[in-house]
């Protein structure tokens, strides 16, 4: 058995241009499908897939680790940077799929079998719509408080706001003011049964990340996401040991070692690797190993396209330490026309059951996804009020 091809497939999805990646076979109707996203850099993401492509084409798909290794390692240059982890991603969620199609169950089986009835998914503030999640004025409390309460609405018990509002390096009350008033509102719609996760997007410098994770440390959020760079490790660290609000990190890291680092800076209570960047299912196996060993906990990033989320679906089925996934649906009306998926999502409580059909259990619709052909993705660029560059 042999691949024979890795074709890339990007469809525009507004803000993002989801990268599926498909790994064809020798065997007639084989093939796997993955997806290596990843925003403002699909040209970049598209060739280092071309260029990886020469290390495995030929190959036989079956021999993941294997694969693993040469990508990751070959060629001299290792794929711990972001544009060729990604592409690595891809490749590698492509090749579980296929796997589990060889045998006949879904990936999930392949890792053990599953580890619970059904995972918990949690939505953005406006489903994912660009707009709602991320520019709704941090000045506008009310308005978090009323897509807070249509979240619920929509059946889910969980969901994330980016209630922090761009910050600079240094800045009085302003806007903690902000970010308070805005947690305060999505709690007073919701209640106290509601967890309620608030994303800096790694804008605070150290010491604003610390002073909004103590402002906002009343509201028992269920994690606080990237309070500052993860450049600095150490001031992450800081900020976990100050408060007692679980601190969510990882989007950004590539590879195993990169998350050796944050946990043993105990930087974190909830890991947040990428499957799309981090390495794929294979590396993020290794890294649900990792948090097993220093008891933390597992949500991957997911906010892109439906492979991801499949991917991100399987693991948790297998991944005694994953506690949600992260749950885009209304980032583009379409979203459903371009994929077929084996698991259900039941209405209320927007929990997830087991998917049934062998490998990621989806198939994408190649006619649909030719209908939103690439294009630049929507500048999210950031200038402070005195035109000095900051953090989206
Ligand atoms: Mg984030």
């Amino acid at each position: 058995m042999k691949i024979t091809a890795i074709e890339t497939h990007v469809c525009n999805a507004r803000m993002r241009n989801w990268i599926f990646v498909k790994v064809v076979t020798d065997q007639p109707g084989l093939h796997g499908w993955g997806e290596a996203t990843l925003e403002w850099h699909t040209r970049s993401v598209v060739g280092a897939i071309e260029d990886i492509s020469q290390l495995v084409v030929g190959e036989d798909p079956r021999r993941i680790e294997h694969l693993w290794q040469m990508m990751y390692r070959q060629h001299f240059w290792h794929g711990n940077g972001i544009v060729r982890g990604t592409a690595i991603s891809g490749i590698d969620i492509a090749l579980w799929d296929i796997l589990g199609k060889i045998h006949g169950v879904p990936c999930h089986h392949l890792w053990g079998g599953p580890v619970r009835d059904h995972v918990r998914t949690y939505c953005h503030l406006g489903g994912g719509r660009m707009e709602d999640f991320y520019d709704t004025d941090p000045a506008d409390a009310k308005r978090f408080g009323d897509l807070a309460a249509k979240a619920v609405a929509d059946g889910f018990t969980a969901f994330k706001s980016m209630a922090v509002p761009e910050t600079m390096p240094l800045e009085g009350l302003r806007p903690i003011t902000y970010a308070e008033a805005c947690v305060k509102a999505m709690r007073d719609a919701v209640g106290d049964d509601i967890d309620i996760m608030v994303d800096c997007h790694a804008r605070p410098t150290p010491r604003m990340g610390m002073r909004f994770a103590k402002a906002l440390e009343p509201y028992g959020l269920y994690f606080f996401e990237e309070p500052c760079w993860p450049e600095t490790m150490e001031d992450i660290a800081a900020i976990q040991r100050a408060v007692s609000t679980p601190i969510a990190t990882g989007e950004r890291l590539v590879g195993l070692h990169a998350f050796r680092d944050c946990v043993e800076k105990r930087a974190c209570s909830v890991l947040q690797p990428d499957i799309t960047h981090c390495g794929g299912l294979t590396e993020a196996r290794r890294i649900a190993a990792l948090a097993d060993a220093w008891k933390l906990s597992l949500a991957p990033h997911n906010p892109q396209g439906p492979v991801s989320t499949a991917a991100s679906l399987e693991f948790g089925f297998a991944t005694p330490a994953y506690i949600i996934c992260e749950a885009v649906h209304l980032d583009v009306p379409w979203r459903q026309d371009v994929v077929n998926e084996g698991f259900t999502v039941e209405p209320k409580g927007r929990i997830v059951r087991p998917n049934a059909k062998p490998g990621l259990g989806i198939e994408i619709d190649e006619a649909e996804v030719r209908k939103h052909p690439f294009q630049q993705e929507v500048l999210q660029r950031s200038f402070y009020r005195d035109g000095a560059v900051g953090d989206w």
